[in-house]
């Protein structure tokens, strides 16, 4: 099957698998502003999942360069949108990456796109932000990487507990980033204002 149908049959599926839940829900499927609503979300968690089909390290590969730079580098603020595998709910907030090049630097807007193939899967945020960690280390070996991920889970804020304001820090770390030093310069890095 290429590609192309194979995505078509998988909307199909999960329309039909919407068209369910709305019954379910207690909902009539047939009025109008829900004819095309099993359509529009098969679509848009299609989208939301699209990062099982995009391979990160290949990313990151695209644009590595040789380069004598072997200070700090340090992207903050990436946007992260995610789904949260135990509610299929999302959770969003911030990921700031730091890495210590060791020979080679990679494109900037490579570390977002990286970010987003991993977010873009059913995830919880303790293992995206090791899978990211991870990715950059055995692809680009830098002497450390560095990554926090700060988010708000809608499974917590809009269900349960219902503690509106919290947000989830997590953290990981290779190399350099292991010493104390070099872990509060990059702490201190992502917790300034100033840009
Ligand atoms: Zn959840």
């Amino acid at each position: 099957m290429s590609q192309e149908i194979a995505e078509k049959h998988n909307l199909k599926d999960l329309e039909l698998s919407y068209s369910t839940i709305l019954k379910e829900v207690g909902e009539d499927a047939t009025r109008e502003g829900l004819q095309k609503t099993p359509h529009r979300a098969a679509k848009a968690l299609n989208f939301l999942t699209k990062g099982y089909a995009e391979n990160p390290a290949d990313i990151l590969k695209s644009a590595m360069f040789k380069e004598e730079y072997s200070q700090m580098v340090v992207v903050k603020d990436i946007e992260v949108y995610s789904l949260c595998e135990h509610h299929l709910l999302p959770f969003f907030g911030k990921a700031h990456i730091a890495y210590i090049p060791n020979g080679y630097i990679v494109g900037l807007s490579k570390l977002p796109r990286v970010v987003d193939a991993f977010a873009r899967r059913l995830q919880v945020q303790e293992r995206l932000t090791n899978e990211i960690r991870d990715c950059i280390q055995s692809t680009l070996k830098p002497m450390g990487v560095a990554v926090v991920v700060e988010c708000s889970h809608l499974c917590m804020q809009m269900r349960g507990v219902q503690k509106q304001n919290s947000v989830t820090t997590t953290s990981a770390f290779t190399g350099e980033f292991l010493k104390e030093t070099t872990r509060k310069e990059f702490i201190s890095l992502i917790s300034s204002r100033l840009h």
